[in-house]
This record gives structure tokens, C-alpha cells and sequence, in this order.
């Protein structure tokens, strides 16, 4: 038999990892949109797109932004490749 206790840590655990991981794409989505629209998610200035690489013609694409700003730097993958028509 299962005490109770572990049963509610089990379960904060499992909640807590469900909402962080809910806040992280939400954060990560959100400054994925602002840097393809060339604004910084840190300090709101010009980022620039520094690399773009491509996993094969219908894999996803790494855009790769960096700021010479303020010096954020991120990686995102994006599905969104549509010079292919998959
Ligand atoms: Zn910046």
C-alpha cells in the first residue's frame, strides 16, 4: 500500500513538470515569433538571423538568431519550410 504523502509529491512532480514545460514553449514560441520578425525578445531592438540550416528538404530548419545588441542568442527549429511543397 501507497502512502499518501508520496502519492501527492508524485502527483506535484508530475503537475510541476506539466506547467513548466507548458511556460517554456509558451516563452520559447513567443520569442521564436518576435525573432523572425527581426525584433530581439530581450531588448526589443534589430536581431539578426545568423544562420539558417536545413535537416533535408522536408526536415525541420534551424534558424539560428543572434543580437548584437544586447548579445541574445537562440535556436529555434522550424517546421515551416515552404519552398518544398512535402
Ligand atoms: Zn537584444
Amino acid at each position: 500500500m501507497s502512502d499518501p504523502f508520496t502519492i501527492f509529491l508524485l502527483l506535484f512532480l508530475f503537475f510541476g513538470t506539466i506547467i513548466a514545460a507548458t511556460y517554456y514553449y509558451k516563452e520559447k514560441r513567443r520569442d521564436y515569433y518576435n525573432a523572425i520578425q527581426g525584433i530581439c525578445p530581450k531588448c526589443n531592438k534589430e536581431i539578426l538571423l545568423e544562420d539558417k540550416r536545413s535537416a533535408g528538404c522536408c526536415g525541420p530548419v534551424q534558424l539560428s538568431f543572434h543580437c548584437e545588441h544586447c548579445g541574445y542568442q537562440n535556436t529555434f527549429s522550424s517546421y515551416d519550410n515552404g519552398s518544398c511543397g512535402c
